[in-house]
């Protein structure tokens, strides 16, 4: 049993919904595009489900956030794939592939071979039980990864109204989690390692905004602490959580934010790996030219950071990094008026040149980031609730920038001096002058 394409998709989320346009756009013709993917609903945008899909009033449902909604361009619902010919293969994991074959095994046994295989299986979140801590697979313990996830924390949340949460970890699960469980009039204690939230972006300054504002909206922190294990009624609901320390927590409902892994397992001594990711070029290639890497299981150079590898679990990332490995896939040796007996050449394509682009949005707030935060660090503006952020500098020049509450033209101005890696002559002026520094570059 088994079925042919020229290039077949393996996952079926964010990237995978970006990649599907960009190959339609591209002319792929009818039959030669396949995607497969465990999750049962065609791709849609991840984010939404820690925002919109978690609000009390009008929540944000299915069809409304397929792809590619969220870069402002067309909806792909199961009907688009269909009119264009591209098959959707849903609810079906891929247990084996073999890049020397060109296949790829379903866990039904059926076998779909490509001549071109773009990799984006994305990441799965870590377990409790991963760190030593067992019991997480209560019935009221929350993950968030998938859209089938996201439903559950919502009947979580339903059946405890005016109830408390517990959230582990201070991440981007963890603060937009947080957030939504009170907007849910759940009241909120997190807990995590680090001496302050969102410690692998934000400054100490920055994150003690943050805690402030959902200090005042009734949220508790727990900071530099872990949980040991759970304490359960006679059901197995977790009824408290225990701290290293001993503390108790009860709680009626818990979330868990604690980081992901790339699924890479399928290529494991098939493909180079780095940074817990599938090594690719600059055109997404792996280390075998027939298959591409993109999204959160891809590692890629980026020219910025003067080629430095890294894998970035973000949404922008993905959208980009498939587009980019669908134009490189697609690119015509020739000339587009001969493009119709065209050989395939990636080669021509020049190489991804991305500048890293984070963001987030909780309660009212909202700030985006761009480029690096490493080395000198100088805040600017009004941490009293106006706007404010911050500038990474190396040697002289700046290569990360962060701003909160930005309009669109603010943070256009602050990732046109991180791409332009602008020199600062005058430490003292740029913090001084702050986003108008940007602002006037
Ligand atoms: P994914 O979107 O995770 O898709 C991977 C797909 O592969 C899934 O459909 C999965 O089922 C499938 N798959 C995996 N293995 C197999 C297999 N063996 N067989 C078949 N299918 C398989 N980023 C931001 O920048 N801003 C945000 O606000 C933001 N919010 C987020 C909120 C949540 C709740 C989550 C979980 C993530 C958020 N992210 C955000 C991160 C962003 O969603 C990811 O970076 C993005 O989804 C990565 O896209 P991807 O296609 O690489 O992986
Ligand atoms: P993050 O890596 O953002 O945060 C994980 C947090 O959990 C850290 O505070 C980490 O601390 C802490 N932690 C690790 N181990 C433990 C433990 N044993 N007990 C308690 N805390 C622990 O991951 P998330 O899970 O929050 O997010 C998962 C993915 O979803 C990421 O790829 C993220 O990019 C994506 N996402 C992005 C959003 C956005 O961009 N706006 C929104 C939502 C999700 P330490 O650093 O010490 O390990």
């Amino acid at each position: 049993m088994g079925r042919a394409f020229v290039y077949v998709i393996l996952g079926g989320g964010v990237a995978a919904g970006y990649a599907a346009l960009e190959f339609s756009r591209r002319g792929v013709a009818p039959g030669e595009l396949c995607i497969i993917s465990e999750e049962t609903v065609a791709p849609y945008e991840r984010p939404a489900l820690s925002k919109g899909f978690l609000l009390p009033e009008a929540p944000a449902r299915l069809p409304a956030f397929h792809t590619c909604v969220g870069a402002n361009d067309e909806r792909l619902t199961p009907d688009w794939y269909k009119e264009h010919g591209i098959e959707l293969v849903l609810g079906t994991r891929v247990k084996s592939a073999d890049v020397r074959r060109k296949t790829l095994i379903t866990a039904m046994g059926e076998t779909i071979s490509y001549k071109v295989l773009i990799i984006a299986t994305g990441a799965r979140a870590l377990k409790l039980e991963e760190f030593g801590v067992k019991g997480s697979d209560a019935v009221n313990v929350c993950y968030l990864r998938n859209l089938a996830d996201a439903s559950r924390l919502v009947n979580v949340m339903q059946s405890c109204n005016d109830g408390n949460a517990v959230v582990i970890g201070g991440g981007y699960i963890g603060m937009e989690c947080a957030a939504a469980l009170v907007t849910n009039r759940i009241k909120v204690t997190m807990v995590f390692p680090e001496a302050h939230c969102m410690a692998r972006l934000f400054t100490p300054k920055i994150a003690d905004f943050y805690e402030g504002q959902y200090e005042s909206k009734g949220v508790n922190f727990i900071k530099g602490t872990v949980l040991t294990s759970f304490e359960n009624d006679s059901e197995g609901k977790v009824t408290a959580v225990i701290l290293k320390d001993g503390t108790r927590v009860p709680t009626d409902m818990v979330v868990v934010g604690i980081g992901i892994r790339a699924n890479t397992a399928l290529f494991d001594g098939q493909l180079a790996i780095e940074k817990g990711g599938i090594k690719v070029n600059g055109r997404m290639q792996t280390s075998n030219s027939s298959v591409y890497a993109v999204g959160d299981v891809a590692a890629f150079p980026v020219k910025l950071f003067g080629g430095d590898i890294r894998r970035l679990e973000h949404v922008d990332s993905a959208r980009k990094t498939a587009k980019h490995a669908v134009a490189a896939i697609m690119a015509p040796e020739k000339s587009a008026k001969h493009a119709v007996a065209a050989i395939m050449a990636p080669e021509k394509t020049a190489d991804f040149d991305y500048l890293p682009f984070f963001y987030s949005r909780v309660f009212s707030f909202s700030w985006q980031f761009y480029g690096d935060n490493v080395g000198q660090v100088i805040h600017y503006g009004d941490f009293s609730g106006g706007k404010f952020g911050a500038y990474w500098l190396d040697k002289g020049r700046i290569i990360g920038a962060f701003l909160e509450g930005g309009n669109r033209e603010e943070y256009e101005a602050i990732a046109k001096v991180v791409k332009h890696k602008t020199t600062i002559k005058d430490v003292s002026e740029l913090e001084r002058r702050g986003l108008d520094y940007a602002l006037r570059s």
